[in-house]
């Protein structure tokens, strides 16, 4: 077994590395003062396009794509050490790639199933990163986490499809740049549970469609990400042309989509973790409290060595499935993925609330981006699926074994 990175990785590694020190990093404060500056909160923000510049021109661009015609054609085990080091700044490091969810995900969807014409009127902007897009499945009516309970209608009329029902947490989708939604409903209700889906896309500027609010995350608005969207569909009319690969294609979609996702997401916060970890260490060597740094405190300790053995065992995780994912193929990879987006969440979590607690009141402020790490961590355990839904499936296919 051989534990090393190859040499185009290293190299990848070495110039994001140099990336985020030199632009990223310093971005973090600027970013901070355009959205406290701003007019309109989801207006897009000048730092994004000149970081969105730069790492082009470094050739830092569409990293996570394996497929080589629209992306970086890396396998996800050459991606995995570049995502982790993005994740240390998850609000400005992805999408400076343009390696940024819900995209990355929709553009997957449509370089693996879209037409030659989906491809080039959407993908191909997308790809450039002159566009952003969302991702339309979760509905406030009903419990989500079951995907077969969405009831949003897509229903053919002639030559067009139309469109009816409510979503909500469309990430993305206060962005003003969002052009696109691929929004999942259900094209024909007594067909086989997992046959009754479709996927269709619906650009943001067709009548019938209202982006109603943006939902908050704990009391914030998550403007750096282009916040978290209700939006809805009432009577919205679109070509059949719009739909993506197929009526009753949906479900077999959105498993497609979001095995890479969960991994993506994993990969990124175990960079959230090694922040969080890295700025325990020199709070804690620094403050001193009671006549000593609180680095000297045998609590403190505990929390810096069970924080390194659980990120590596998360990392070794999700390493191992990036690898199933390139030589048995996702489906193959199925347990390792739900068993990554179960632990790396929680792990990310506990190690992000213990760099909080080693911070005092620093940590929950803005001066820090501990708050924000550990409000990405703790919504993971959401998005994507809960933890509960990801547990309840791994131990059916364990129980399996035995009966
Ligand atoms: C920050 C954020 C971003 C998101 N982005 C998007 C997006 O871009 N697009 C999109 O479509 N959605 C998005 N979502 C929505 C997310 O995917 C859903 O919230 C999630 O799938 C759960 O659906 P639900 O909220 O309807 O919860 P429900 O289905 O109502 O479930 C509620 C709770 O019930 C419990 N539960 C459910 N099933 C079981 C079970 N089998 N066993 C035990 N307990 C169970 C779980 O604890 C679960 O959390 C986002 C959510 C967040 C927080």
């Amino acid at each position: 077994m051989d534990f090393a990175f190859d040499a185009k990785t290293e190299q990848l590694r070495a110039t994001l590395l140099e990336f985020m020190d030199s632009h990223v990093y310093p971005a973090e404060a600027v970013l901070e003062q355009q959205l406290h500056d701003a007019t309109d909160p989801w207006q897009r923000q000048p730092i994004i396009a000149d970081l969105k510049a730069e790492a082009r021109r470094r050739g830092l661009w569409n990293l996570f794509l394996p497929d080589p015609e629209h992306g970086a054609g890396l396998t996800n085990l050459q991606y995995a050490p570049l995502a982790e080091i993005a994740g240390r700044s998850p609000h400005l490091a992805p999408e400076a790639l343009n390696c940024a969810a819900p995209d990355t995900g929709n553009m997957e969807v449509l370089a693996m199933f879209g037409t030659d014409e989906q491809k080039k009127q959407w993908l191909r902007p997308l790809l450039d990163g002159e566009i952003r897009s969302a991702f339309c499945m979760t509905e406030p009516d009903v419990a989500s986490s079951d995907a077969t309970n969405i009831a949003t209608r897509i229903d053919r009329d002639g030559d067009d499809y139309v469109v009816n029902g409510r979503k909500w947490w469309s990430s993305g989708a206060m962005n003003p740049d969002c052009a696109i939604f691929i929004v999942m409903g259900k094209t024909d209700p007594d067909a086989d549970r997992h046959r009754q889906q479709a996927m269709i896309l619906v650009p943001r500027d067709t009548p019938g469609v209202t982006v109603k609010r943006a939902m908050h995350v704990f009391g914030y608005g998550d403007h750096a990400h282009g916040g978290h969207a209700e939006i809805v569909f009432d009577d919205v009319r679109v070509p059949a042309a719009n739909l993506i690969a197929g009526e009753g294609e949906g479900f077999a979609i959105a498993q497609a989509r979001l095995g890479p996702g969960r991994i993506h997401h994993c990969m990124r916060l175990i960079g959230m973790a090694e922040r969080a970890l890295e700025l325990m260490c020199r709070r804690a060597v620094s403050r001193v409290a009671f006549g000593k740094p609180i680095a000297a405190q045998g609590v403190v300790q505990e929390w810096i060595a069970e924080s390194r053995v659980r990120i590596e065992q998360a990392r070794l995780l999700v390493l191992k499935t990036a690898w199933l994912m390139d030589t048995v193929g996702n489906k193959g990879a199925h347990t390792e993925i739900q068993s990554i987006k179960i632990g790396t969440p929680a792990m990310a979590e506990w190690v992000i609330d213990k760099a909080i607690q080693a911070h005092g009141a620093g940590g929950v402020s803005q001066d820090t981006p501990l708050a924000e790490l550990w409000v990405a961590a703790r919504t993971l355990r959401l998005a994507d699926g809960p933890d509960e839904v990801h547990r309840m499936s791994l131990a059916k296919r364990e129980l399996k074994k035995y009966l």
